[in-house]
């Protein structure tokens, strides 16, 4: 079989700022069956806020939530996206979760709507049964051109000869992305048998500017008469994935839609025709994940709108939405209003406050934090870190925890102690500190 049809990722993606690091000790919302918060486990604290978390998930599971979004309103870092990731994991492995800050619907060159357009197709996921009959033995071997930044944007070129194979293997090749488990120049084959992917090894020096295009697809030939087997295979692969994979086509369907990164609305009708027909057939099932919207307050009207409106859909995800804004300006009018938010889209929300952490709490988060990273820490000097951050900011002593730890690697010492915390203290400012020597520093230079 020779290669037919080339199709290459260039658009440029809203991809969401990703905070895997700084919450993976989360894994889901540590509640009993009567959805009482468990005291021990890696969440900490907030038990009315997972006890209402708790309840989301329900109303999610019997499907009672349609319309309806949370708002989850509270001080920075009470643990906002925290309960909103472990609601999606308590949800299941296959339901995406995205995050995405207000911030970054106004900070790339996309329009708004489209920003938020992409976020939501992000959060839904499809999940593909494929039984096909396949020739024991058929492999494919795939070189994966350049791609930048972690598999998160750029290029990759894989040639087919149709297009339910390149759906196939576009959400593999997708997946090993994501997982970073390729990098450009690998060769990789895959098994359609048993839908096995190996790594082969590498075979082009990556290029400087990721500009190259280079592909190869081998077929290995089956010898004739071997025995056809039937094999289901399920995979999971984003809305906004497949849009993105189509889109980028070259050659026949021609849909990319220049190098705005918009996607184009025909593609995104086509691709929900495709995902219709798939769905009616038995062959894939829509899994609706989370949307976290942080910094909520953010947003204005034309954002607000279109969320009216997506929370309206049969194929939207569900919306968890945050604030740390009590009464604010709705962004771009002279209204204010509750977290900035206007009454219509407020009267859809189930508001959920999380409340400031007690000491014995903040402790309890640091000693999960250090054992999430492997860093043992004496007594006094956890108290100290404690102490930190209850007199400046959560985020911030776990950031000291790491540099704490590298300060007694370079001391030859496998626990932090109390001194390496203190010099790390003086070492890095908090938000606090910083300001006022620079509000010092000011007042030397006003006559
Ligand atoms: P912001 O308003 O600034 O966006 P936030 O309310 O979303 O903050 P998070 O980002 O969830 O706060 O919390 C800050 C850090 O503290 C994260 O690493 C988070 O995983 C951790 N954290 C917060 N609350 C808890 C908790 N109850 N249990 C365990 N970890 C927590």
């Amino acid at each position: 079989m020779t290669s037919n049809i080339q199709f290459t990722t260039s658009t440029t993606d809203i991809t969401p700022l990703e905070r895997v690091g700084a919450h993976s000790h989360i894994h889901g919302l540590g509640l009993n069956d009567l959805l009482e918060a468990l005291p021990e486990g890696n969440l900490v604290g907030q038990p009315t806020a997972r006890r209402a978390m708790g309840l989301v998930l329900k109303m999610i599971q019997e499907g009672q939530l349609g319309g309806r979004a949370v708002l989850l309103a509270g001080p920075p870092s009470t643990g906002k996206t925290a309960l909103a990731m472990g609601l999606s994991q308590e949800l299941g492995e296959a339901v995406p979760f995205v995050h995405l800050s207000a911030s970054q619907v106004f900070s790339r060159d996309l329009s708004k709507t489209e920003a938020l357009t992409q976020a939501v197709r992000r959060a839904m996921g499809v999940q593909i049964v494929e039984e096909t009959e396949v020739l024991e033995g058929e492999v494919v071997e795939i070189q994966i051109d350049s791609f930048a930044d972690k598999g998160k944007a750029g290029k990759l070129t894989l040639c087919t000869t149709d297009m339910e194979t390149i759906y196939d293997l576009g959400s593999k090749m997708l997946e090993m992305l994501r997982t970073e488990k390729v990098s450009a120049g690998d060769v990789i084959r895959i098994d359609k048998g048993t839908g096995q992917i190996r790594k082969l090894g590498r075979s082009f020096t990556r290029s400087r500017d990721y500009d190259a295009v280079s592909s190869t697809t081998k077929f290995v030939p089956t010898p004739e008469g071997e025995l056809q087997k039937r094999q289901t295979i399920t995979h999971t692969v984003s809305l906004h994935e497949i849009d993105v994979i189509n889109s980028r086509q070259q050659g026949f369907l021609a849909l990319f839609a220049g190098d705005t990164g918009e996607i184009r609305q025909e593609i995104r009708d086509q691709i929900d025709a495709k995902v219709t027909e798939w769905k009616e057939e038995g062959r894939a099932t829509l899994v609706p994940g989370v949307l976290f919207l942080d910094e909520v307050h953010m947003l204005d009207m034309e954002c607000f709108s279109f969320l009216n409106r997506a929370l309206e859909s049969e194929w939207a995800p569900f919306v968890v939405m945050a604030t740390n804004r009590g009464l604010s300006k709705i962004r771009g009018t002279d209204y204010t209003s509750a977290h900035g938010i206007p009454v219509d889209l407020l009267d859809r929300l189930m508001i959920i406050s999380t409340q400031p952490y007690s000491v014995q709490e903040l402790r309890q988060i640091l000693q999960v934090r250090c054992t999430e990273e492997q860093v043992e820490m004496t007594p006094t000097a956890l108290e100290l870190l404690t102490r930190i951050a209850s007199e400046t900011a959560l985020r911030y002593a776990m950031h000291l925890i790491t540099v704490s730890q590298l300060q007694a690697e370079r001391k030859k010492r496998s626990v932090v102690e109390l001194e390496d915390v203190e010099l790390c203290y003086q070492l890095y400012y908090d938000v606090k500190r910083s300001t006022k020597l620079l509000m010092e520093y000011q007042n030397q230079f006003l006559f």
